[in-house]
């Protein structure tokens, strides 16, 4: 689409997370750079039925009774239960979460699993969008629930595991629902430092990642004729734009394909997203897993909903004085994490992540796959 794309050139750079700046990325994208394979990941269950499944249509006797279910009735498009697994049994190796959900669980946790859809192996991108936009309904709900069902649980985290590669050992597609008295430390690490950018600067950090994005969308017309002259960086890192919300490539992303979907306009809680603004979440996440899927070819990926955490028991008065006290500083996200190599050494042992797509022209490719 843009008629200046430079030439792919190599980069090696170390990238600073704008919002966590002691999280950084190594940007190298030489071909020496590039231990892992993707050839190797297992690929998913795409069937559509499995007599065997217990979050299949049938055996619902298999799990324990639903927490809800939409509709309610035998023919269920989305299904909710208690895990039936020993807490994280399935996740275990995550690192992303294994902050503190040791506690969680022995204390006054809760770890619940969302069927995301009657169909077995069914991927995001073919669902349909009001499907889509239920499925998001359904997590606003429980976390609302869980929020007000103890007033000490400070957060709620909505994660998806899509794929072997992405560590989901049940291969119905599904989320989990994690409800805990401590903030995962990768939250609370942007929540801190989203504050003290806040206290300086203003203004959300968020909303200006979103803003510099989005000056980046020029289109130089010729003053005569009209015509098309140049196209300045189009979007450089938009992949995808709603009505309310919008997909980007971060600047430092983690993963070579990593992407996040933010409401255009500030918002701190994922409570506050209007029932009637679901359908555009639904069509920018739809939109955006295909193209990753495209690109990819069969995205397996992990996503996490970030959104400002509760009070907790120490909190002062008001429900939640700790959102209150975030309200303008904090923005709440979904990381999309696509797993396409297999972490090496050399990142288990550093910290380091090593992305070795740049993430322009990763933003690039999959802003111009034909929808
Ligand atoms: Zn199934
Ligand atoms: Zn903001
Ligand atoms: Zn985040």
């Amino acid at each position: 689409m843009s008629d200046n794309q430079s030439a792919p050139n190599e980069i090696r750079e170390i990238r600073i997370n704008p919002i966590v700046p002691a999280e950084s990325v190594l940007v190298a994208t030489a071909r020496s750079m590039r231990p892992k394979k993707a050839e190797e990941l297992a690929p998913r269950d795409t069937r559509k039925h499995v007599e065997t499944c217990p979050f299949c249509r049938g055996n619902e006797d298999k799990t324990p009774p639903a927490i809800l279910a939409w509709p309610e009735s035998a023919d269920w498009q989305i299904r909710m239960v208690e895990n039936l697994y020993p807490v994280l049994g399935d996740d275990r190796e995550q690192a992303s979460f294994n902050f503190g959900l040791q506690q969680t669980i022995d204390g006054y946790g809760r770890h619940e699993v969302i069927i995301d859809h009657h169909e077995h192996g069914i991927a995001v991108q073919e669902m349909a969008e009001s499907h889509l936009a239920a499925l998001f309904g359904v997590y606003q709900t429980r976390m609302r629930q869980l929020f007000e069902s103890d007033p000490r649980l400070k957060y709620v985290l909505v994660f998806k595991n899509f794929g072997p590669a992405a560590g989901a050992s049940i291969p119905h597609t599904h989320s989990q629902v994690i409800a805990m008295p401590v903030v995962p430390e990768n939250v609370e690490a942007e929540v801190r430092n989203s504050a003290a950018h806040y206290a300086k600067h203003h203004h959300c950090i968020f909303c200006a990642l979103i803003d510099e994005a989005l000056t980046f969308e020029a289109t130089i017309y010729d003053r005569n004729s009209g015509a098309v002259r140049r196209k300045i960086n189009v979007g450089q890192y938009v992949v995808e734009r709603g009505e309310k919300f919008i997909a980007i490539k971060p600047f430092a992303s983690r993963y070579e394909w990593e992407v996040h979907i933010l409401p255009l306009t500030h918002q701190a809680d994922f409570l506050d997203v209007r029932g009637e603004d679901m359908a555009d979440l639904a069509r920018v996440m739809k939109r955006t897993m295909a193209r990753l899927d495209a690109v990819i070819g069969g995205a397996q990926y992990n996503f996490f909903l970030h959104s400002v955490p509760h009070g907790g028991k120490d909190a002062g008065q008001g429900a939640s004085s700790e959102a209150g006290v975030h309200a303008a500083s904090y923005h709440w996200h979904l990381e999309i994490c696509p797993r396409t190599s297999i972490p090496t050494g050399f990142e288990l042992g550093s910290g380091l992540f090593v992305n070795t797509v740049n993430p322009e022209q990763a933003a690039e490719r999959l802003r111009t796959v034909e929808l």
